[in-house]
């Protein structure tokens, strides 16, 4: 750690990889399928991008992680030589795959792309990752779903702690660093027991998982508000799939270092364009005849050469450049947003940032949490 925000938990640092280290907070992309959607990774670098995240679940299934490792390892494989984070590939169990079940082994399910059956448990998901070559490696863990029950949540956070020892178990000393994830739904007590256990273990990093299931942004917060006192001041805090510009702004604000999310690519795909007066749907009629840039104070690739109405027609003929362009944007919009971040803490002004941000977004407060990942 660099610096500590005076006045709120914000934390300014760098953490440091095998492939290099980045500056935090930070956004990590989500290369669910070892790229990051309609880019490549000289234009992630031109952005700003330090870091990315890959999908253990997906490149498990396809292509295989023993492929990519007879073929030198993601880094290799997809031309991206500074850090990459991979996920435990729970979530997407959770999400994704057909008839999953979880036993105090690990998680069985079938693949979503032919039906065949797997079984990843806390060692094989070490394996894996070590396989893959990545630089910082998550647990298994499994993800609770929103609203749940007392009594489930406190059986599932204790398999999870479990499991995470499990995986520590299994680590070797040229292993990617290994994240624990803190569970225990929405529930302060469990929240601030597995976050103390996992701690006991002494992990070289802790996320924070099951956030953005669909819980109200207020107890989200309240989660975080609780459960980050219990993480070590040196190691770093990593919000997993989440989430917007201002649920960013807010976990920074609560002690977390770093995030991912689809939202920026995802949304450019669909012509959902971020600015800096809110979000835009390129495809609305109104944008038909508009000759100004997405963002008039946007320093992107696409804002300084194209319309509105051009990114509108693009859109609406499906062309493939509409996916890059508006990719382009979004990214540089989400990288600019923590460079200001990070900016704002170094300059001890992070809560005039905040606050300033804070009375043009009233109207969004209610909102509930969308699902993030991949
Ligand atoms: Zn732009």
């Amino acid at each position: 750690m660099i610096k500590k925000d005076g006045y709120s938990r914000a934390r300014l640092g760098r953490i440091d990889t095998d492939h290099g280290s980045f500056s935090t907070p930070a956004f990590l992309p989500v290369g669910t399928q070892g790229s990051i959607k309609s880019l490549i990774p000289e234009e992630l670098v031109h952005l700003g991008v330090e870091a990315i995240l890959g999908n253990t679940y997906h490149l498990y299934l396809r292509p295989g992680h023993e492929t990519i490792e007879r073929l030198g390892g993601l880094h290799t494989f997809i031309h991206w030589e500074k850090p990459i984070l991979t996920d435990s590939g729970g979530y997407q169990v959770f999400s994704l795959a057909k008839l999953r079940k979880i036993s105090e082994e690990g998680a069985t399910f079938q693949s979503h792309l032919d039906g065949s059956r797997h079984l990843l448990t806390p060692e094989r998901v070490v394996e894996i990752q070590r396989a893959l070559g990545s630089d910082i490696a998550m647990v298994l863990d499994e993800c609770i779903p929103y609203p749940s029950s007392y009594e489930y949540v406190k059986t599932s956070t204790s398999l999870t702690t479990r499991w995470a020892r499990r995986s520590l178990k299994n680590k070797r000393e040229n292993d990617p660093a290994l994240f624990a994830i803190v569970q225990g739904g929405m529930y302060r007590d469990l929240r601030e027991d597995c976050a103390q256990r996992l701690v006991e273990m002494n992990f070289e990093g802790y996320a924070i998982g099951g956030l953005s299931v669909g819980e109200p942004k207020s107890l989200r917060r309240e989660i975080l508000e609780w459960t980050t006192p219990w993480l070590p001041e040196n190691a770093p805090r990593y919000l997993m799939g989440v989430g917007t510009p201002e649920d960013i702004l807010d976990g920074v604000m609560l002690g977390i270092d770093f995030f991912d999310c689809v939202l920026p690519t995802r949304n450019a795909r669909n012509g959902m364009l971020f600015t800096t007066t809110g979000k835009i749907s390129i495809k609305q009629a109104q944008y038909g005849d508009d000759g100004r840039p997405i963002d008039e104070h946007c320093s992107c690739y696409t804002c300084q050469h194209y319309s509105r109405a051009y990114l509108r027609h693009l859109y609406l003929a499906n062309e493939i450049l509409s996916s890059r362009l508006n990719t382009l944007h979004n990214l540089h919009f989400y990288m600019e947003w923590l460079r200001r971040i990070r900016e704002a803490i170094r300059e001890d002004r992070l809560l005039d940032f905040y606050k300033t941000y804070s009375s043009h977004r009233k109207e969004g407060e209610a909102e509930r949490s969308a699902p993030c990942q991949a």
